[in-house]
Protein backbone atom coordinates (compact mmCIF):
# COMPACT_ATOMS: atom_id res chain seq x y z
CA UNK A 1 0.00 0.00 0.00
CA UNK A 2 1.10 3.79 -0.68
CA UNK A 3 1.70 5.70 1.89
CA UNK A 4 -0.83 8.24 3.39
CA UNK A 5 -0.91 12.15 3.52
CA UNK A 6 -3.31 14.17 5.91
CA UNK A 7 -4.47 17.02 4.19
CA UNK A 8 -6.86 19.65 6.20
CA UNK A 9 -9.39 21.53 4.32
CA UNK A 10 -10.13 24.69 6.10
CA UNK A 11 -14.07 24.60 6.75
CA UNK A 12 -13.51 28.25 8.34
CA UNK A 13 -10.05 30.31 8.22
CA UNK A 14 -7.59 29.86 10.88
CA UNK A 15 -8.28 26.23 12.17
CA UNK A 16 -11.69 27.43 13.71
CA UNK A 17 -13.07 24.11 11.53
CA UNK A 18 -11.64 21.95 10.11
CA UNK A 19 -12.31 18.72 7.49
CA UNK A 20 -9.30 15.83 6.59
CA UNK A 21 -8.58 14.60 3.22
CA UNK A 22 -6.75 11.14 3.75
CA UNK A 23 -5.44 10.48 0.13
CA UNK A 24 -2.61 7.74 -1.33
CA UNK A 25 -2.58 6.08 -4.57
CA UNK A 26 -5.97 6.24 -6.32
CA UNK A 27 -8.17 7.66 -3.61
CA UNK A 28 -8.98 9.27 -0.87
CA UNK A 29 -10.98 8.98 2.15
CA UNK A 30 -12.53 12.46 3.77
CA UNK A 31 -12.90 12.26 7.22
CA UNK A 32 -16.05 15.24 8.70
CA UNK A 33 -17.64 17.29 5.84
CA UNK A 34 -17.96 20.67 7.39
CA UNK A 35 -20.85 22.73 7.75
CA UNK A 36 -23.77 22.65 5.48
CA UNK A 37 -22.33 24.01 1.79
CA UNK A 38 -19.27 23.07 2.47
CA UNK A 39 -18.98 20.58 -0.62
CA UNK A 40 -17.43 23.53 -3.15
CA UNK A 41 -14.86 23.67 -0.67
CA UNK A 42 -14.00 19.86 -0.15
CA UNK A 43 -13.80 19.54 -4.09
CA UNK A 44 -11.40 22.33 -4.23
CA UNK A 45 -9.46 20.17 -1.39
CA UNK A 46 -9.69 17.18 -3.88
CA UNK A 47 -8.91 18.79 -6.67
CA UNK A 48 -5.49 20.79 -4.61
CA UNK A 49 -3.83 17.02 -4.70
CA UNK A 50 -5.62 15.72 -8.47
CA UNK A 51 -8.81 14.58 -7.23
CA UNK A 52 -12.37 14.78 -7.46
CA UNK A 53 -15.57 13.80 -5.59
CA UNK A 54 -15.54 10.63 -7.09
CA UNK A 55 -12.58 9.63 -5.97
CA UNK A 56 -13.54 9.40 -2.42
CA UNK A 57 -13.75 5.95 -1.02
CA UNK A 58 -15.27 6.65 2.31
CA UNK A 59 -16.36 9.56 4.30
CA UNK A 60 -15.98 9.35 7.68
CA UNK A 61 -18.26 11.46 10.06
CA UNK A 62 -16.80 11.30 13.42
CA UNK A 63 -19.58 12.96 15.17
CA UNK A 64 -23.30 13.98 14.37
CA UNK A 65 -22.76 17.83 15.08
CA UNK A 66 -23.68 20.16 12.23
CA UNK A 67 -19.79 21.40 11.41
CA UNK A 68 -19.04 17.98 10.83
CA UNK A 69 -22.07 16.38 9.62
CA UNK A 70 -23.52 19.19 7.89
CA UNK A 71 -22.52 18.46 4.39
CA UNK A 72 -22.49 14.45 4.58
CA UNK A 73 -25.51 13.61 3.03
CA UNK A 74 -25.31 16.19 -0.53
CA UNK A 75 -21.19 14.65 -0.41
CA UNK A 76 -22.70 11.50 -0.67
CA UNK A 77 -24.96 11.94 -3.24
CA UNK A 78 -22.25 14.05 -5.53
CA UNK A 79 -19.35 11.18 -4.68
CA UNK A 80 -21.10 8.10 -4.57
CA UNK A 81 -19.11 7.14 -1.20
CA UNK A 82 -20.45 5.27 1.44
CA UNK A 83 -20.63 6.92 4.69
CA UNK A 84 -19.66 5.64 7.87
CA UNK A 85 -20.97 7.20 11.37
CA UNK A 86 -21.61 5.37 14.75
CA UNK A 87 -24.99 4.69 16.09
CA UNK A 88 -24.60 6.68 19.33
CA UNK A 89 -24.93 9.62 17.15
CA UNK A 90 -27.44 8.44 14.25
CA UNK A 91 -30.81 10.23 16.68
CA UNK A 92 -28.06 13.89 15.88
CA UNK A 93 -27.71 12.85 12.64
CA UNK A 94 -31.42 12.31 12.15
CA UNK A 95 -32.67 15.67 13.18
CA UNK A 96 -32.53 15.45 16.77
CA UNK A 97 -31.17 18.26 18.53
CA UNK A 98 -27.94 17.58 19.99
CA UNK A 99 -27.32 18.07 23.80
CA UNK A 100 -24.98 21.03 24.42
CA UNK A 101 -23.22 21.37 27.45
CA UNK A 102 -21.40 24.37 27.35
CA UNK A 103 -17.99 24.21 27.89
CA UNK A 104 -16.91 27.56 28.73
CA UNK A 105 -18.23 31.04 27.68
CA UNK A 106 -17.43 30.52 24.28
CA UNK A 107 -20.07 27.49 23.85
CA UNK A 108 -22.66 29.53 26.15
CA UNK A 109 -22.23 31.89 23.76
CA UNK A 110 -21.98 29.86 21.16
CA UNK A 111 -25.12 28.37 21.80
CA UNK A 112 -27.29 31.61 22.70
CA UNK A 113 -27.09 32.27 18.47
CA UNK A 114 -28.77 29.06 17.97
CA UNK A 115 -25.99 28.55 15.09
CA UNK A 116 -24.71 24.94 16.21
CA UNK A 117 -28.46 23.98 16.40
CA UNK A 118 -29.59 24.39 13.29
CA UNK A 119 -31.44 21.72 11.23
CA UNK A 120 -29.22 20.18 8.56
CA UNK A 121 -29.69 17.51 5.84
CA UNK A 122 -30.52 14.12 7.42
CA UNK A 123 -27.87 11.77 6.83
CA UNK A 124 -28.63 8.16 6.63
CA UNK A 125 -25.02 6.02 6.73
CA UNK A 126 -24.54 3.33 4.48
CA UNK A 127 -22.30 1.70 7.17
CA UNK A 128 -23.31 2.15 10.70
CA UNK A 129 -21.29 1.03 13.57
CA UNK A 130 -22.38 -0.15 17.53
CA UNK A 131 -21.11 -0.40 21.02
CA UNK A 132 -16.88 -0.62 20.68
CA UNK A 133 -16.58 -1.63 16.93
CA UNK A 134 -14.11 -0.77 15.13
CA UNK A 135 -13.51 -0.82 11.53
CA UNK A 136 -10.10 -1.68 9.86
CA UNK A 137 -9.67 0.80 6.71
CA UNK A 138 -7.41 -1.68 4.43
CA UNK A 139 -10.28 -2.18 2.37
CA UNK A 140 -10.88 1.49 1.51
CA UNK A 141 -7.20 1.99 0.82
CA UNK A 142 -5.86 3.37 4.22
CA UNK A 143 -3.43 1.53 6.73
CA UNK A 144 -5.49 2.16 9.62
CA UNK A 145 -8.72 2.01 11.67
CA UNK A 146 -11.67 3.48 12.53
CA UNK A 147 -12.25 3.54 16.88
CA UNK A 148 -15.56 4.85 18.71
CA UNK A 149 -13.96 7.32 20.82
CA UNK A 150 -17.40 7.91 23.33
CA UNK A 151 -17.21 11.06 24.91
CA UNK A 152 -17.47 14.56 22.79
CA UNK A 153 -20.74 12.65 21.87
CA UNK A 154 -21.82 8.82 22.54
CA UNK A 155 -20.83 7.96 19.19
CA UNK A 156 -17.96 10.22 18.46
CA UNK A 157 -15.50 7.88 16.00
CA UNK A 158 -11.50 8.30 15.78
CA UNK A 159 -9.34 7.56 12.81
CA UNK A 160 -6.22 5.77 13.95
CA UNK A 161 -3.58 5.56 11.32
CA UNK A 162 -1.06 3.22 11.80
CA UNK A 163 1.72 5.78 11.74
CA UNK A 164 0.07 7.27 15.06
CA UNK A 165 -1.83 10.10 13.46
CA UNK A 166 -4.90 10.37 14.72
CA UNK A 167 -7.62 11.89 13.19
CA UNK A 168 -10.18 12.57 17.03
CA UNK A 169 -13.23 14.95 15.90
CA UNK A 170 -13.80 16.73 18.69
CA UNK A 171 -11.88 14.56 21.45
CA UNK A 172 -9.97 18.10 22.03
CA UNK A 173 -9.53 21.39 20.80
CA UNK A 174 -7.34 24.03 21.29
CA UNK A 175 -7.07 27.98 20.58
CA UNK A 176 -9.72 30.61 21.19
CA UNK A 177 -13.00 30.91 18.88
CA UNK A 178 -13.12 27.64 18.01
CA UNK A 179 -9.75 26.91 17.53
CA UNK A 180 -8.64 29.43 15.57
CA UNK A 181 -6.01 32.53 15.62
CA UNK A 182 -4.13 32.45 19.44
CA UNK A 183 -2.77 29.69 21.58
CA UNK A 184 -3.23 26.67 19.28
CA UNK A 185 -0.25 24.92 21.12
CA UNK A 186 -2.44 24.66 24.35
CA UNK A 187 -5.86 21.75 24.60
CA UNK A 188 -9.18 22.84 25.81
CA UNK A 189 -12.33 21.40 25.49
CA UNK A 190 -14.50 21.89 22.36
CA UNK A 191 -17.47 24.68 22.85
CA UNK A 192 -19.27 21.36 23.70
CA UNK A 193 -18.80 18.48 25.45
CA UNK A 194 -21.58 15.62 26.67
CA UNK A 195 -19.09 13.64 29.29
CA UNK A 196 -15.46 15.06 29.97
CA UNK A 197 -14.42 11.76 32.11
CA UNK A 198 -15.44 9.50 28.97
CA UNK A 199 -13.42 11.85 26.95
CA UNK A 200 -10.26 11.47 29.33
CA UNK A 201 -10.59 8.05 28.57
CA UNK A 202 -11.39 8.12 25.16
CA UNK A 203 -8.47 9.95 25.10
CA UNK A 204 -5.95 7.63 26.69
CA UNK A 205 -7.27 4.65 25.21
CA UNK A 206 -6.15 5.96 21.82
CA UNK A 207 -2.67 7.14 23.31
CA UNK A 208 -2.36 3.06 24.36
CA UNK A 209 -3.25 2.36 20.77
CA UNK A 210 0.08 4.15 19.63
CA UNK A 211 -2.07 7.94 18.89
CA UNK A 212 0.92 10.40 18.65
CA UNK A 213 -0.65 13.05 17.22
CA UNK A 214 -3.79 14.37 17.22
CA UNK A 215 -5.64 15.89 14.20
CA UNK A 216 -8.52 18.15 15.59
CA UNK A 217 -11.93 19.67 14.69
CA UNK A 218 -11.46 22.85 16.00
CA UNK A 219 -7.17 24.23 16.14
CA UNK A 220 -4.79 21.38 16.28
CA UNK A 221 -2.84 19.43 15.68
CA UNK A 222 -1.16 18.46 19.09
CA UNK A 223 0.86 16.15 19.85
CA UNK A 224 0.90 12.95 22.37
CA UNK A 225 2.32 14.40 25.42
CA UNK A 226 -0.07 17.08 25.58
CA UNK A 227 -2.79 15.02 25.28
CA UNK A 228 -1.58 12.78 27.81
CA UNK A 229 -1.03 15.90 30.36
CA UNK A 230 -4.60 17.39 29.35
CA UNK A 231 -6.39 14.19 29.48
CA UNK A 232 -5.32 13.73 33.00
CA UNK A 233 -6.36 17.39 34.12
CA UNK A 234 -9.73 16.19 32.28
CA UNK A 235 -10.17 13.36 34.58
CA UNK A 236 -9.31 14.82 37.70
CA UNK A 237 -11.65 17.36 37.43
CA UNK A 238 -14.37 15.29 36.57
ZN1 LIG B 1 -18.78 18.55 18.08
ZN1 LIG C 1 -17.05 20.60 16.11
Amino acid sequence: MSEIQIHTIPILPFGMVNAFLLTFAGGAVLVDTGLPGSETKIEKGLAKVGLCLADLKLIVVTHGHIDHAGSAKRLQKLSGAPIVLHEGDLPYCRGQAPILKPSGFFGRLFKLSGAIERPFAKVEPDILLSGDQALDLTAYGVQGVILPTPGHTPGSLSVLLDDGAVLAGDLAASGILLGGIVLKGRPKPPPFEEDPLQVARSLKFLLSKGAKRFYLGHGGPLDAEVIERYAGKLAQAA
